[in-house]
């Protein structure tokens, strides 16, 4: 009797040299490693096919005898041929490979089944290296007429190590019979209706039926999520329980000073909860751990704001961190403008931030002087150290990762700070379960009132004149206008060169009246890109000529057009980024949408999308179709596996829920799992593998 964790090297048909490349290639070392690694399809072998039924070139299993078999050319070009015959007809069989042993195994007058695919050369079918068997090896192998396809790699392939040869020593394994124990409690089993483990690993591998693979899948599917979803809420559970958090006993004097004098509108209603939310975490002694969501234009920088001060008013720093120089400054002019008067000691640090001030910062940050640092990256370089930090806010998460966020909770000896992580992107529900399920969530799904929806228009090349006719209406109105280049890598010259013509071409355009173009782009010096990103700040520039660096939290209310050249160049998330840099003031505003004159169909969907909504939640999910999970956030980055064994984020949706909820419940009742053994185990792995102690 095998056990799970037997080396994979034991099995008949394995061998040292196999288990090596099975481990470094798949990462496979065990029975149980093994035993988990599922095929991605199955042929039908029910059906067999005669020689006469052969069409096109689809694989065929036929029955029949070899006959003929003779080696033709020379040298390298030596090749063996044979006739395979039923009683319909004949094919050709070549082979290029393996000569001399094939000759000698394949005997005349003994039926065989043979699988390939053919094609039709000379005048005739032909098969290369088709899989071949005798009728009785088949016979007493074939116990399932599906046969599964595993994945392997070329390296795999040079060892004979091909979907057949895994599948044979699978076959080896249930032969010899190995000892499994349920993973999932007996009452989720009885709930779904699942097979037993074992029943189900064979019928993943072996099955009867077709719907006794769905069976199986569905289990598996089920059992990856629930492991996943208990990892995570285990984990924030386990934070909650062994991580102290900075007490914040009130609301402090800055939050009740800047609240009554300095407020410059109504907060909205989702505003003032997600306050509550973040106040409520950071005053019971626990510490916060919160992702912000909120779709782009819906304020989430006046609630970072507001938690800073409430720390900031409690004798602790605070830090904003954002993913771009501009982003950072931005934030560093709007805040210090709306904290003007209330004598809170607000610096910025950049990658630009020059020696002096640095060492300024470093100081200040140190003695507590300081008590507002905005900046970029910088933030979490090792050699900054805070005093008292209470509080970490990381706008725009999505462009950071896992890693990131755990250098911000240790920068503070001793107890973590709060930890508020805020993202505009909008996530389906699905992804943000798997991303961020060790987190709490406060969305913000109200937008201030007054606003009016972006209007959407496409337009084609040969539209160009109708833009600028149009853009001339709306500077005339006393509007500001973006237009945004794509530049999908900073070292391609002839995106650059495509946003210079384009910059010329507007200046010459917009000439008479004359109006003001700026520009900015990832190569400029920091000085320079904020030279033209204060020309337009300011309403000196009327036009401003942009590759993506403006994609996050710009805002210049005044701005209502939002023109995207070559739109059919990006993707959803950041088309309705894009867009989200204008709506911002009382005016109505626009997106124009550019376009070449021919679409792909991708592209198209895309663009429709944009025309149709505005709900950043609903794109999020038609680019989660187009694009896929994985693709859609680098989670090379976030650090967190999103390509599931099994499960698909796009179509396990529902299971997921239902897996979430079970964790949930179970947590809940059990907090250690001790009545789980085997469920607390795979926790326990999940939780040192995955996260590696970070998260
Ligand atoms: P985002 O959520 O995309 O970061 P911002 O925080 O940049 O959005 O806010 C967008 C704009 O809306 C800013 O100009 C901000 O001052 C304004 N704003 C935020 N909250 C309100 C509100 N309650 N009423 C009116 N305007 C608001
Ligand atoms: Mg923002």
């Amino acid at each position: 009797m095998l056990q799970l964790d037997s080396e994979i090297t034991y099995i008949k048909g394995v061998g040292p040299k196999r288990a090596e490349i099975l481990q470094s290639e798949l990462n496979i070392y065990t029975v149980g490693d093994i035993l988990f690694y599922f095929p991605y399809k199955y042929q039908d072998r029910s059906r067999f096919y005669k020689i006469s039924q052969i069409r096109d070139d689809v694989a065929v299993q036929i029955r029949g005898k070899f006959c003929c078999m003779k080696t033709e050319g020379t040298g390298k070009r030596k090749y063996l041929k044979a006739e395979f015959q039923d009683e319909t007809g004949s094919i050709d069989i070549v082979w290029f490979k393996r000569i001399d042993w094939i000759k000698k195994d394949i005997k005349p007058d003994v039926e065989y089944i043979i699988f390939g695919k053919p094609s039709f050369f000379k005048n005739k079918y032909s098969i290369v290296h088709p899989e071949y068997e005798t009728v009785e090896n088949f016979n007493n192998r074939i116990k399932s007429p599906f046969t599964g396809e595993y994945s392997t790699t070329e390296k795999m392939k040079k060892f004979y190590l091909n979907s057949k040869t895994i599948a044979k020593i699978i076959r080896e394994i249930f032969r010899l019979g190995f000892h499994i124990e349920e993973t999932l409690p007996a009452y989720i089993i009885k709930k779904y209706n699942f097979p037993p483990i074992k029943e189900a690993l064979r019928n993943m591998h072996f099955p009867q039926t077709i719907n006794k693979i769905q069976q199986a899948k569905q289990r598996f599917i089920y059992e990856e999520l629930f492991i996943n979803q208990l990892t995570l809420i285990k984990q924030k559970k386990l934070r909650n329980e062994t991580v102290k958090g900075i007490r914040i006993p009130s609301t402090g004097n800055f939050l009740n000073k800047f609240y009554k004098e300095k407020l410059p509108f109504e907060l909205t209603d989702a505003q003032k909860r997600v306050i509550k939310e973040i106040y409520n975490d950071m005053r019971s002694g626990k510490q916060c751990n919160r992702l912000l969501q909120g779709d782009v234009g819906s304020g989430k920088t006046i609630v970072a704001l507001m938690a800073m001060l409430i720390v900031v008013g409690n004798g602790y720093q605070a830090a904003l961190m954002a993913p771009t120089e501009i982003l950072a400054r931005q934030h560093f002019e709007n805040i210090t403008e709306m904290l003007e008067g209330m004598n809170i000691n607000i610096r910025l640090l950049t990658g630009s931030t020059r020696i002096k001030q640095r060492r300024i910062i470093d100081e200040e940050l140190q003695n507590g002087q300081l008590q507002i640092l905005i900046g970029t990256h910088a933030l979490i370089e090792d050699k900054i150290q805070f005093h008292k930090l209470g509080l970490a806010i990381i706008d725009e998460q999505h462009r950071f990762g896992v890693v990131q966020r755990a250098k911000l909770r240790q920068k503070n000896k001793g107890i973590p700070p709060h930890i508020i992580v805020m993202s505009a992107t909008p996530i389906p529900r699905t992804l943000s379960m798997t991303l961020y399920g060790d987190l709490d969530v406060s969305i913000i799904d109200e937008m201030p009132a007054g606003r009016k929806p972006v209007r959407t228009i496409h337009l084609r090349e040969k539209q160009r004149g109708q833009l600028y006719s149009f853009l001339r209406k709306e500077i005339a109105k006393g509007r500001q206008v973006y237009i945004v280049y794509p530049l999908i890598s900073e070292s391609e010259t002839l995106d650059y060169k495509n946003l210079e013509d384009g910059y010329v071409a507007i200046k010459e355009f917009f000439r008479a009246p004359q109006y003001t173009v700026a520009m900015v782009h990832g190569k400029m010096k920091p000085d320079e890109k904020k030279a033209q990103m204060d020309m337009f700040v300011n309403g000196e520039a009327q036009i401003l000529v942009a590759t993506t660096v403006i994609e996050v939290g710009v805002n210049v209310p005044n701005a209502s057009v939002m023109v995207i050249e070559s739109a059919e160049r990006f993707g959803l998330s950041q088309l309705h980024q894009l867009r989200g840099r204008v709506g911002r003031g009382a005016d109505q505003s626009y997106c124009i949408l550019m376009t070449g004159d021919k679409l792909t169909s991708e592209a198209r969907r895309r663009i429709e999308t944009m025309e149709r909504t505005n709900n950043g939640f609903e794109i999020a999910e038609v680019d989660m179709r187009l694009r896929g999970p994985g693709d859609m956030f680098g989670t090379q980055q976030s650090g967190i596996p999103l390509n599931f064994r099994v499960a698909n984020l796009l179509t396990d949706g529902i299971v997921l829920k239902r897996a979430r909820q079970d964790a949930i419940e179970i947590l809940d009742k059990d907090s250690t799992l001790q009545n789980y053994p085997k469920l607390k185990e795979k926790i326990e792995y999940e939780l040192k593998n995955s996260f590696g102690g970070v998260g």
